[in-house]
């Protein structure tokens, strides 16, 4: 048995580590407690790459980090991905989808399946992004992610330490702690940490031509830029706009959670 097996994921827990109101501190607290069943999950963004650098300067060398390779990424995403790991000499995870199921839902829907319906753009994140992430959760107990309370209304709800139920695969449920250590910090904030730490940026998330610009990223095709007054998720699937608010436009990864009750 590992220490972590030891660890009971409950309001005990959660109470003692609120305590700890510095970012870095706390996921050092965490991987120290929770070994490699902690890992920061990210797709390479604003905060991401902050969380990343912030645990390795508190001394944990080797920290847990994974991220969901669609197989449909921007070059640039994987670029940062390998800049990353050769920086902080650390190896990032891929989490991939499963070849048999990308294979079914291309042959049944076609390439584009996205452009079809709401529902078929969620059938495909769950198949390329949220399926892939699940399979990574069943390793976990300790989940940490960049989200910010400022990238949308749902967003705002979200605790910085909560605890979720994870279904695994084999469909037993479990209790999972779930860490946001940003989730108070603006984007100006995460943006301010990075340029003075000499963090490695994203370099589509650094490009603006006449107010255009990227906010949010995800796959190629289904993330565009967005213009000077447009929503900060109006860029993903776009030709959704017309019938679907911002907060209504996620890919899943996020929606999933169920609290602990
Ligand atoms: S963002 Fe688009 S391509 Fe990527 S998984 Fe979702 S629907 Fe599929």
């Amino acid at each position: 048995m590992t220490m972590s097996e030891t660890i009971k994921i409950d309001q005990e827990l959660v109470h003692k580590l609120e305590k700890i109101p510095d970012p870095g501190e706390l996921m050092a607290e965490l991987f120290r407690m929770f070994g490699e069943r902690a890992a920061i999950g990210t797709s390479g963004q604003w905060t991401g790459v902050a969380l990343i650098d912030m645990v390795i300067r508190t001394g944990i060398s080797k920290p847990r980090v994974y991220t969901v390779d669609t197989l449909r990424l921007f070059p640039e995403t994987y670029e940062l991905i390998h800049e990353l790991e050769k920086k902080y000499n650390i190896n990032i995870e891929k989490a991939t989808p499963d070849f048999e199921a990308v294979s079914k839902m291309v042959r049944e829907h076609g390439e584009m399946i996205f452009f079809d319906s709401k529902a078929k753009q969620e059938y495909c994140c769950k198949i390329r992004k949220v399926d892939p992430n699940n399979k990574v959760l069943d390793t976990l107990d300790v989940w940490i992610t960049g989200l910010r309370a400022d990238q949308s209304d749902a967003r705002s709800q979200i605790k910085r330490i909560e605890i979720i139920q994870h279904t695994q695969q084999d469909g037993k449920e479990r209790p999972l702690l779930k860490v946001t250590p940003l989730i108070a910090w603006t984007e100006e904030d995460v943006k301010d940490y990075i340029k003075a730490h000499n963090v490695p940026v994203h370099k589509l998330l650094e490009i603006e031509r006449d107010g255009w610009h990227y906010s949010s990223l995800g796959c190629i095709i289904c993330t565009t830029p967005i213009g000077a007054h447009e929503t900060r998720r109006a860029g993903r699937w776009r030709w959704f706009n017309h019938q679907l608010k911002d907060d209504q436009k996620e890919c899943g990864l996020h929606l999933l959670s169920k609290k602990k009750s």
